[in-house]
């Protein structure tokens, strides 16, 4: 789950994590309040969405009065941000961070990450944080430095001492940046992140360390024990369907192609958008109802593919283990009815009671074309959606 900078810099606050001042904006009123709190300029107005690389797509501006703090709140919010990370559609900012402006000397990056194959805590840094990591990180691999740090004996001073002098801190700088350094690590083990970044963190002229851009994002299958970070969710910030999907916990990805799938078992349901890329289309979604799936998941799964504009034709993969056949048929017909079909749909079912399902199928009345298998299912919808 992702969550806003504005919170995720709350959160750093919790942690005595040095950040500016400044709080969310909702609204152009707001964003003039806030400004009017901090009381002095520049002031940084930036955009609130869950994607990186606002700075370079206008998303973070320095504003030197009132007045421009007013024009720059009005034309960033409703606004449609693109970034390299929001794709060619953008995002939609709804939300402010109005900030005091800092005096930068100096940008850094610092981040933690889980790095699995050795089953440790990464801590990636580099003197060369800001806006062109990526490209440091493609063109100048030795200006990022990697600490790892076995999450049974938890970060140690060598650790901090590794990355500092990596960083080229000088000595008046290493005692603060440990301090920051430690204190993101308890924040990261504690709340269960999959990331931690701040980029850049800086430097000011007056030799202090301040985060100036915060990204937490934390494994959903531990929310369970952070009922503090749920709270935190922006469903404005994630896929309608997802979110719809997410109320039925279906496991539901929108995708990019035409070919809605619905599958069970992840598994299956990766071989299924693994075939329909052979057979030259490219599925729409990714959803695995689940081995134990009822009849209403089915009919909720298959409603959620239906009402995707882009889903030009269905594909039904279902190997009945424990769920069964004639459940899923039921599911599939009774969310046609409600629904309506506008695409072709076809439908490859084995196992547990088959052949009541394909019954329940063929007396329904819908048009539903039936595969005799994995390969011919995927090239009969591969060619539906070419026309
Ligand atoms: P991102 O582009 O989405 O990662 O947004 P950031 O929060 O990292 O901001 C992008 C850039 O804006 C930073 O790298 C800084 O160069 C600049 N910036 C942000 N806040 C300030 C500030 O207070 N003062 C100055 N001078 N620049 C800032
Ligand atoms: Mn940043």
């Amino acid at each position: 789950m992702k969550i806003h900078e504005y919170q995720a810099k709350e959160l750093f606050r919790k942690y005595q994590i040095p950040v500016p001042e400044g709080g969310p904006a909702f609204s152009v009123e707001d964003a003039l309040a806030a400004a009017d709190r901090l009381g002095a300029y520049p002031v940084v107005v930036k955009a609130q969405i869950h994607a990186g690389g606002r700075g370079k797509g206008g998303g973070v501006k320095l504003a030197s009065s009132k007045d421009e703090v007013k024009r720059l709140s009005e034309s960033m919010l409703g606004m449609t941000l693109v970034t390299h990370q929001t794709g060619t559609a953008g995002k939609t900012v709804k939300k402010l961070l109005i900030e005091q402006g800092l005096n930068i000397e100096k940008e850094l990056y610092l981040s933690l990450v889980p790095d699995r194959s050795s089953a440790m805590v990464a801590i990636i840094a580099s003197e060369a944080g800001g806006m062109d990591i990526e490209a440091v990180a493609a063109e100048q691999p030795e200006k990022i430095i990697k600490v790892f740090v076995d999450p049974l004996i938890g970060i140690q001073p060598y650790h901090c001492r590794k990355v500092s002098f990596g960083l080229g801190l000088s000595p008046d700088l290493i005692k603060s940046f440990s301090a920051i350094l430690n204190r993101l690590y308890r924040l990261f083990m504690e709340y269960d992140c999959s990331l931690v970044e701040i980029n850049p963190l800086v430097i000011t002229a007056e030799k202090t360390i301040v985060a100036l851009d915060a990204k937490v994002n934390f494994d959903d299958n531990a929310l369970f024990r952070h009922t503090d970070v749920v709270s935190l969710r922006d469903t404005d910030e994630e896929h309608p369907l997802e979110v719809e999907a997410s109320k039925y916990n279906l496991n539901y990805i929108n995708l990019d192609g035409n070919v809605g799938n619905m599958v069970n078992g992840a598994g299956l349901a990766m071989a299924t958008m693994d075939i329909i890329q052979q057979a030259g289309a490219s599925p729409a979604n990714f959803l695995d109802v689940g081995g134990g799936a009822s009849a209403e998941m089915v009919e909720n799964g298959f409603r959620i593919i239906l009402s995707d504009k882009n889903v030009k034709g269905i594909l039904i993969n279902i190997f009945g283990g424990i769920l069964r056949c004639d459940i899923l048929a039921e599911g599939v017909v009774q969310a046609a009815k409600k629904t309506g079909i506008q695409v072709p749909v076809v439908v490859r079912m084995e196992g547990t009671n088959v052949e009541k399902g394909r019954e329940i199928l063929k007396s329904s009345g819908l048009n539903l074309i039936t595969a005799v298998d994995l390969k011919d299912a995927a090239q009969k919808v591969a060619q539906i959606v070419r026309g």
